[in-house]
């Protein structure tokens, strides 16, 4: 190479350090620091030259030293870059966030890639770092990412109880099949259905009716244990998948859920609706073949219920 760097060569590549909008850092072996760019001032509001020769552990206390040392360590042994990102850790320095546009998140989120810097024999003697500001990636896939689990949400829930909707509560009846074929551990299911719901809509009105399954899906919320899988599994019919739980536990429990429904009054308009249910039982035993069979079972249940006056509960009977 004949190419010879003059000092106006240095001027202009000086501009570029100061200029990009990356934080730039070398640290010799000791951690000292030997360049700090303008953007590393600007955010810091540590001068170049308050921080030159200083060990970085010393000026910025609140990095982990351990895991840093370690990371930048292996960049010299190595001679290999290293990366940190901000999924895993949020920054490297913790800088204000005054990007006007993301300005949500309060400290600025940043990628950094270590580079080994080799001298003129060829070993690497110092370590650059180069610090990108991420906070506009990361607040846009924050924001996604609470955009997605609230569509999750809505997509499983029932707009006018908030219960899990059919199609997401027969799904967790499926892979609750599914779990006893493994472990065989006991649950029943219960389903239920408002008695002569049809009146209530022609007495009170359709307004009144959606006020009585609230009523109801709220006091089955009260009602059950929190490992339990409640859903509406069509107009005024609901499913509960009642974990841990043979048909005699199941019994009980359907027992006072029943009692609790009679006893309840739904005020609507000045009027006073009173209502009832009827409900059926099946316990998850050896010989059904899918979650259909089991759903059947129950629905047989509640049909019996129906059949003999409703306003009772009733346990299948399984062959
Ligand atoms: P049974 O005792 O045999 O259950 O009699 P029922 O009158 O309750 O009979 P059925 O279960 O067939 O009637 C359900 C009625 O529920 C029919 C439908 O108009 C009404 N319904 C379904 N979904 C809703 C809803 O979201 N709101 C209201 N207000 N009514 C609904
Ligand atoms: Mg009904
Ligand atoms: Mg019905």
């Amino acid at each position: 190479m004949n190419s010879k760097i003059d000092i106006s060569d240095f001027h202009w590549l000086l501009g570029m350090l100061n200029g990009i909008d990356v934080g730039l850092i070398v640290l010799n072996k000791d951690f000292k620091i030997q360049v700090w760019n303008r953007f590393m001032s600007a955010h810091s509001g540590l001068e170049s030259n308050a921080v030159h020769n200083r060990n970085l552990f010393d000026v910025f206390d609140d990095i982990d030293e351990e895991w840093f040392t370690h990371k930048v360590n292996s960049v010299f042994m190595l001679n290999n870059q290293a990366f940190t990102i901000h999924e895993q850790r949020p920054y490297l320095f913790k800088f204000k966030n005054n990007r006007p546009i993301t300005g949500t998140a309060e400290f600025m989120y940043q990628n950094a890639t270590l580079i080994p810097l080799t001298n003129a024999r060829g070993d690497v003697d110092h370590v650059g770092i180069a610090i990108y500001d991420v906070s506009d990636d990361a607040v846009n896939k924050t924001a996604l990412h609470s955009a997605i689990a609230e569509l999750t949400r809505l997509s499983r829930t029932d707009k006018l109880t908030d219960l899990y909707n059919r199609g997401y509560w027969e799904d967790c009846l499926a892979k609750e099949y599914g779990r006893y074929q493994r472990t065989r551990q006991i649950s029943s299911l219960l389903m239920f259905d408002i008695d002569h719901f049809k009146q209530i809509n022609d007495t009170y009105g359709h307004q009144a009716g959606d006020e009585v399954i609230r009523a109801v899906s709220g006091l089955l919320k009260e009602s059950v244990r929190g490992t339990d899988i409640i859903g509406r599994y069509g107009g005024e019919e609901f499913g509960c998948i009642l974990i841990d739980t043979d048909s005699n536990g199941a019994m009980v429990f359907a027992e006072r859920f029943r009692q609790a429904v009679e006893y309840c009054t739904v005020e609507y308009q000045e009027t006073e609706i009173k209502f009832t249910i009827s409900l059926g039982i099946a316990e998850l035993i050896k010989p059904m073949r899918s979650h259909t069979e089991w759903l059947e079972a129950s629905d047989q249940a509640l049909y019996s219920a129906k059949q003999s006056g409703r306003n009772n509960v009733k346990v299948a009977v399984i062959e």
